[in-house]
């Protein structure tokens, strides 16, 4: 996919030095990227929605009718709250490997402190951090590219409204003119000499 600055700009940090605050920068083949901290805003606004989804009382989260790009059945009944808890873990357990879905697990999902996360994986603190950025910035890619229904933005995904579909409505129709009705029809106008 490609990032476009409108995007961007609203995730970026402004004191970021490396974007400047505008979210995109140039990679080594110097094509433009979305900066680091564009991946951590979009992973930490999944990550709040998750703890929103995962602690609210059980009888907030509805039954709601979605929908969809099928020709058949255009429209499902679903519980978008469970479905988000679950794309959330499953997504994050199918890209991270092994140690980075172990810190992922007591940090994130558990809640465990960096302390209690550097005695039990026996790593110091700065090495912590630095894994749990690299953690953000993976996930908050995926979490943005994921095809075909991404994460992020939230409210395409709990809206329910699907990309393909939102593309389909914004292509212009093309009508000739002989797809208008009889009564529409400019009357054809006779040459004058
Ligand atoms: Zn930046």
């Amino acid at each position: 996919m490609d990032w476009s600055r409108s995007e961007t700009l609203a995730l970026a940090m402004h004191h970021c030095t490396h974007c400047r605050g505008s979210g995109l920068r140039l990679n080594r083949k110097q094509m433009l990227t979305p900066c680091n901290c564009v991946l951590r805003g979009i992973f930490r606004a999944c990550y709040r929605r998750f703890v929103t989804c995962a602690t609210q009382e059980r009888f907030i989260s509805r039954v709601g009718l979605e929908p969809h790009a099928g020709h058949k059945r255009p429209l499902s009944w679903g519980r978008k709250d469970e479905e988000y808890i679950a794309d959330f873990c499953l997504v994050s357990r199918r890209h991270l490997d092994e140690s980075e879905y172990r810190l992922f697990r007591y940090h994130f999902l558990l809640g465990a402190d960096w302390k209690l996360c550097c005695r039990r994986l026996g790593i110091p603190r700065g090495q912590f951090f630095h894994a749990v950025y690299r953690i953000e910035q993976k996930l908050g890619r995926i979490f943005r590219e994921l095809e075909p229904y991404a994460l992020y933005p939230l409210n395409e995904y709990f809206s329910g409204a699907s990309r393909a579909q939102a593309a389909h409505a914004l292509t212009p129709k093309r009508h000739g003119p002989s797809a208008l009705p009889e009564y529409l029809r400019f009357p054809a106008v006779a040459k004058i000499a």
